[in-house]
């Protein structure tokens, strides 16, 4: 697929996300996302995120399908719309700095790091996080920085932060320490799942809503839920999370 073609199906794509985006706005509030998001989602070529090296050529269309997608190691990269619509959620201005956990391949790193001053971003995978730092080096994102580590602790060398995109289902409840990091204005854009507090097992199909936290400049936290969703979990103080 050559780039006239890629330019083609991300035009598609982003014309599906607008229609899904109508469909559901009585969850987001609101009929359309922003100009710079949808700008955004159109710009980034999404094929070059969704493995590269293993899927053969006439696999590259499916990467602009309107859905989730593997990136192995047993993650996904969430479908377009969700893309949007927590990038819209997290609303980076051109001046923000903004924390990404989970990293994955790199792709919502991108996204954001079109719009947001500086992009951090934190993985728990070495094996993912290696070559998506290649990757948004080589696309030429000298914006984002990335680190290997247990996202849930957040990255408080560089914190406070104006918006903060968490990419794997919390169990339970927001990690403190991202609250803890959120900048006063800042949102926090964070999948929980739905029971909190409840024992039960953890991530059956769409059992999480996604929040979106905001904090005033007096530091108080108000949260929204915004839709019902499907992530993987976020692994926290596991064997993996080393720091
Ligand atoms: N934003 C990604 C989607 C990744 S899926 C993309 O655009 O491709 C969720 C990712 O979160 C997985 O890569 C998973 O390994 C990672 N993850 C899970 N728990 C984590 C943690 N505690 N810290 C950092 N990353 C974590």
């Amino acid at each position: 697929m050559d780039g006239d073609a890629t330019i083609a199906a991300r035009k598609a794509m982003v014309e599906e996300i607008a229609v899904e985006v109508t469909g559901t706005r009585k969850w987001l509030g609101k009929d359309c996302l922003d100009r710079r998001v949808m700008a955004a989602m159109e710009k980034v070529a999404r094929h070059l995120f969704i493995s590269e090296a293993s899927r053969p050529e006439a696999d590259r269309k499916s990467a602009y399908a309107n859905r989730p997608q593997p990136i192995g190691h047993g993650q996904t990269i969430s479908q377009p719309y969700i893309v949007a619509v927590m990038t819209d959620m997290a609303a980076p201005d051109p001046n923000d700095r903004v924390l990404e956990i989970g990293t994955g391949c790199g792709y919502q790193t991108a996204v954001l790091a079109e719009l947001a001053a500086r992009v951090y971003t934190v993985e728990v995978v070495p094996e993912l996080a290696r070559p998506a730092a290649e990757r948004l080096r080589r696309l030429g994102y000298t914006n984002v920085e990335t680190r290997i580590g247990d996202g849930a602790r957040g990255w408080p060398e560089h914190a406070p932060y104006d918006a903060i995109v968490v990419t794997a289902a919390a169990w339970r409840r927001i990690p403190p320490a991202l609250l803890d990091q959120l900048a006063p204005g800042g949102r926090l854009v964070v999948p929980v799942d739905r029971s909190r507090s409840a024992a039960r097992t953890p991530f059956t199909d769409q059992e999480q809503d996604l929040l979106l936290v905001t904090k005033d400049e007096k530091g108080r936290t108000s949260e929204r839920k915004m839709l019902p969703v499907a992530f993987v979990p976020l692994v926290e103080g596991g064997q993996n999370a080393r720091r």
